[in-house]
């Protein structure tokens, strides 16, 4: 799970980490990982932009979080609970810190910086597919976050009950199908996801050039996704739903596959009409969003507050950030 942190003041410099993963053979270091990624925030801070004010750091998570505290609750993909990241990211840079799920970062990314910002989209429902399978859902130009640990967890939905374990410990979610790793081991031929160099990405490539079985998993892979989003379209009739992450470079492939998968299966005609993108962010779309966080602090509070997105109306010279 790679987290990343730039300065979006126009400095190209990166800081990229792998995070480390609770697995047996990755024992949860997340301390060392936050102290690690803090104390380059830090250095930025202190180092190379002295004298300029810095108001938030804002900090996306792979996971659910509790808004109140800045606690990631809990990450399946990386097998981290109860961190206290706001906490601990505080303790190190000095600053205040804004904490939210990756998901909701990249469609807070959509809606500053993408298409649907100039249309004045009010409810969204943005499918971020990386590690796992994320959502975020904007109801009234607000992000719903139901309780306080929010939501996001559609990448859960269960749509095999006799499928292969997710790591969530129920069976066929729509993650188990539809994210990177279960991409790349389709491709692979593999029945679980493993760590491999090969990239979504390169999958999408090799499909652009008409290799067979590329556009193979690539359709497999829309058809699982159909069937996920007939039922969110059903129950949210959002008016935009949007799909992000690398996935989203295959939109000349799997835009078609899934459109026409659920033409006519909706009960009413007119739940056919919602209309389904790729993001326009298409790069690190939870770190832009993280960096729209630290902009427009409002934005990521659970409250009425959080204003109705419209054009881009702030340059981003004031915020540090962390994905
Ligand atoms: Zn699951």
């Amino acid at each position: 799970m790679p987290l990343e942190g730039t300065c979006p003041c126009g400095d190209r410099r990166w800081w990229r980490q792998r995070a480390p993963q609770g697995s047996p053979d990755y024992p949860p270091g997340h301390r060392s990982f936050i102290n690690k990624l803090g104390q380059c925030v830090r250095h930025l801070v202190e180092n190379d932009y002295q004298g300029r004010p810095f108001e938030f750091l804002g900090v996306s998570v792979p996971g659910l979080v509790d808004t109140q505290t800045g606690e990631l609750v809990r990450a399946p993909n990386l097998a981290w609970s109860n961190v206290p990241v706001r906490e601990w990211f505080q303790e190190i840079t000095k600053l205040p810190v804004l904490v939210d799920n990756d998901a909701n970062a990249a469609a807070l990314a959509e809606l500053w910086c993408g298409e649907i910002a100039r249309e004045g989209v009010q409810n969204l429902l943005y499918v971020l597919v990386v590690e796992g399978l994320g959502s975020a859902l904007i109801v009234g130009g607000k992000i719903y976050r139901g309780s306080r640990i929010g939501t996001g967890g559609f990448g859960h939905l269960c749509i095999s009950p006799n499928g292969r374990k997710c790591t969530c410990g129920g069976r066929g979610c729509l993650e188990v199908f539809v994210s990177n790793p279960a991409i790349i081991a389709s491709y692979l031929g593999k029945v679980s996801p493993t760590r491999q160099r090969l990239s979504v990405s390169a999958i999408i490539n090799l499909a652009r050039r008409g290799q067979k079985r590329a556009r193979e998993v690539l359709v497999a892979t829309a058809e699982k996704l159909a069937i996920g989003l007939r039922s969110l379209v059903h129950g949210l009739a959002p008016q935009v739903v949007v799909v992000g992450g690398e996935l989203a470079e295959a939109w000349f492939l799997i835009g078609p596959i899934i459109t026409e998968h659920l033409k006519g299966t909706f009960i009413v005609p007119e739940l056919a009409t919602v209309r389904m993108m790729p993001a326009m962010v298409r790069s690190r779309p939870s770190l832009v969003g993280a960096v729209t966080m630290g902009i427009f602090p409002e934005m990521t509070a659970p409250y009425e507050r959080f204003p109705v997105f419209g054009p881009r109306t702030r340059a981003p010279s004031k915020a540090s950030a962390a994905s």
